[in-house]
């Protein structure tokens, strides 16, 4: 049955074809020439299922992979399953004409934990990039976060005093700011919220503003100074190659079966293991027994462009909501790159149904009330088996140094409570 096999080197090789919302747009191959670690033609009927792994860790992204490193370290024997076809999940990034691809979304470390720091450039060497963005608005490009640049773009401002002025002038007073809109307008006011936030937020999250709860703009910083990188971290960057290296780094004492369901042989599955770290979808999961989790997804289409640079910046946003991507990314930006050839990638929100996999998660009121549900029933001992983490079984928005914290924190419980040695 197909849902056995792991992946193989032919599967490797096969073209991926590149889609924007299920239009073919060209075609890349996975790059599948230095996976030592996952070319295994074995199927799960092959292996020997009655406890021989210390750690069953499902799914392959980053809070696995740190998992499965720390706990290799530690002499621990890990079986990894992994339901798709390549290793990083939504870190994942891929070589193409010398140009390191993002495949799902740009991914820009940052950090101000020098103990998360210092741990992932064991495994790369990270390059001097501080992330910034602009906003083409119909054709006029504005500085991004918004910032002292951005104001003086909008209305002529100088000065921080005379920013901060307007910015009090504008802003509506006495709004209820528990939704992303009240929030949004009680800091900038109507004329910035519609130009730069409703669209843009509208599109990516697939509903109203005012449905959605303020901590999804709270990302993003209001500047009066001409500061216009997008984190305040201490610690960025990126690690020159890409994040697949670094997996790939991570499960190198480990056994990684990629293209395997894990809860469709679930029972089997975890028999072959002391312990299982559950990284999948909380909700399905529990067989979804207090209904579906939402979360929002992407689809992408990638674009080989014979030009050396298009856009002069790794990421434009698009806030308007005639067009129907969100925002555009160049690629070589993120490693400074000279190539005579640039690839980009459109970003087309879309709901899990017809995009690439949970992205997500959406923290409304009835999400998290439900999210909350699943994760008080994952405490029952009855599950003592099992160690829920990650963005899609924490149902959390993490960013990678989030996700990283967060397993060495799972780690370390585990270390403790079995005195692993
Ligand atoms: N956002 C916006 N306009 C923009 C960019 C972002 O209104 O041009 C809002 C939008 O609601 C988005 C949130 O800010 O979901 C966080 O943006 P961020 O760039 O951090 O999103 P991510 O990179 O995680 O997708």
């Amino acid at each position: 049955m197909d849902f056995y096999r792991s992946q193989t080197p032919e599967d490797s090789k096969r073209a991926l074809p590149i889609v924007a919302c299920g239009v073919s747009r060209a075609t890349m191959p996975l790059s599948g020439t230095h996976w030592p670690v996952l070319l295994l033609s074995v199927t799960l009927r092959e292996m020997p299922t009655s406890g021989i792994y210390d750690f069953l860790i499902v799914g392959a992204g980053l809070f696995g992979a740190t998992c499965a490193y720390e706990l290799s370290a530690r002499g621990q024997n890990c079986l990894v399953i992994e339901k798709r076809r390549h290793i990083g999940g939504n870190c994942f990034t891929e070589p193409r004409d010398g140009i390191t691809i993002h495949r799902y979304g740009p991914h820009i470390f940052h950090t101000s934990d020098e103990r998360i720091w210092t741990w992932i450039r064991q495994f790369a060497t990270f390059n001097h990039y501080r992330h910034r963005a602009k906003v083409n608005l119909h054709g006029k490009i504005y500085s991004f976060p918004l910032n002292l640049a951005t104001f003086n773009e909008l209305w002529g401002i100088t000065t921080p005093n005379d920013a901060k002025a307007h910015l009090d002038s504008i802003a509506i007073p006495n709004i209820d700011v528990s939704d992303l809109e009240g929030w949004a307008l009680s800091k900038v006011g109507s004329e910035i919220y519609h130009k730069f936030i409703k669209g843009y937020t509208s599109k990516q999250w697939g509903c109203d503003p005012s449905c959605l709860p303020a901590s999804l703009i709270k990302r993003l910083p209001i500047r009066l100074s001409y500061d216009d990188s997008y984190f305040v971290d201490p610690y960025q960057g990126i690690p020159i190659g890409g994040y697949t290296p670094i997996i790939e780094k991570l499960f190198a004492r480990c056994r990684v079966l990629t293209n395997v369901d894990y809860l469709r042989s679930k029972s089997e599955l975890d028999r072959s293991a002391r312990h299982v770290i559950y990284t999948g979808p909380l909700d399905a999961f529990h067989e979804f027994r207090f209904g579906k989790l939402d979360y929002r997804s992407l689809c992408f289409s990638h674009e080989l462009l014979e030009t050396n640079d298009f856009q002069g910046i790794a990421q434009m946003n698009y806030p308007s909501q005639s067009i129907p991507y969100t925002r555009i990314i160049e690629h070589k930006h993120f490693e400074f790159g000279c190539q005579p050839v640039t690839w980009i990638s459109k970003e087309y929100p879309a709901s899990l149904k017809d995009g690439e996999g949970e992205m997500y998660p959406i923290p409304d009121k009835d999400n998290m009330e439900r999210a909350n549900k699943y994760k008080e029933r994952s405490k029952d001992s009855y599950f003592r088996k099992y160690s829920f983490g990650g963005r899609l079984a924490e149902y959390r928005y993490y960013d990678m140094h989030q996700a990283i914290g967060s397993a060495l924190h799972l780690v370390k419980m585990l270390v403790s409570n079995q005195s692993l040695t």
